[in-house]
């Protein structure tokens, strides 16, 4: 039986944040999360300036895909705003109906490589299956429609894993444990690429032959 965390999306998701906090992917603030709700047109979304490390369930926000506004239009006494980069979330949502979660973070390794202009390579199985091809857009400042917009277009293009220039990554799953997953290994893969970089050893690193993907 699997035994991700169950339930509650918003249980899901807090349990993702402390998870990737806790594995050193990102600073406790440094991104946002987000799960499509079932059988709504609505997701549950970060509160603003919330910790990822630190979510209980009255640290999220649910609202509209269609016009971000709060969840049958009702705003909630003590409720917390949704995050400055919700765009993000709802763009990629409105063009991508598989997509049931969404991981926004600023990955250290992830960003440095992309800085750099160096490309994250695939070096293992997970990495292939999981992460399979990684998109980078280019800058646009954070929270604005802009953003969100360049996200959309490389998520409706099929892609999973979109590194948003000297920002972050954003992260899609057709669930929050695969979206958590992905972005663990994104991470991965972007350590061991720098780890072959600093070594000097870059352009000998092989990466997953496709064989691997398929069979896997
Ligand atoms: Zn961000």
């Amino acid at each position: 039986m699997p035994n991700y965390v169950a339930g509650d999306l918003r249980d899901q998701l807090a349990h993702a944040g402390y998870s990737m906090v806790s594995a050193g992917l990102v600073v406790g603030s440094g991104g946002n999360l987000s799960a499509r709700v079932p059988d709504a047109d609505t997701c549950w979304v970060t509160g603003a300036g919330t910790w990822l490390d630190r979510l209980n369930r009255s640290d999220f926000a649910e609202v509209g895909l269609a016009d971000g506004g709060p969840a049958g239009g009702r705003v909630p006494r003590d409720g917390v705003p949704p995050s400055t980069e919700l765009a993000l979330h709802l763009a990629t949502y409105r063009v991508r109906p598989d997509v049931r979660a969404i991981v926004h973070l600023h990955p250290q390794t992830a960003l440095l490589l992309d800085a750099l202009g160096e490309r994250i390579r695939l070096v293992s199985t997970d990495h292939a299956v999981y992460l399979r091809r990684i998109v980078t857009t280019p800058f646009r400042p954070p929270g604005s429609a802009e953003l969100a917009g360049v996200a959309a277009a490389a998520a409706a293009d099929g892609a999973n894993c979109i590194l948003l220039a000297h920002h972050g990554c954003s992260v899609l799953g057709e669930s929050v444990e695969i979206a958590h997953k992905r972005a663990v290994y994104l991470e991965e893969a972007a350590r061991l690429t720098y780890a072959a970089l600093a070594a000097g050893v870059l352009d000998k690193l092989p990466e997953c032959p496709d064989r691997s993907i398929l069979s896997a």
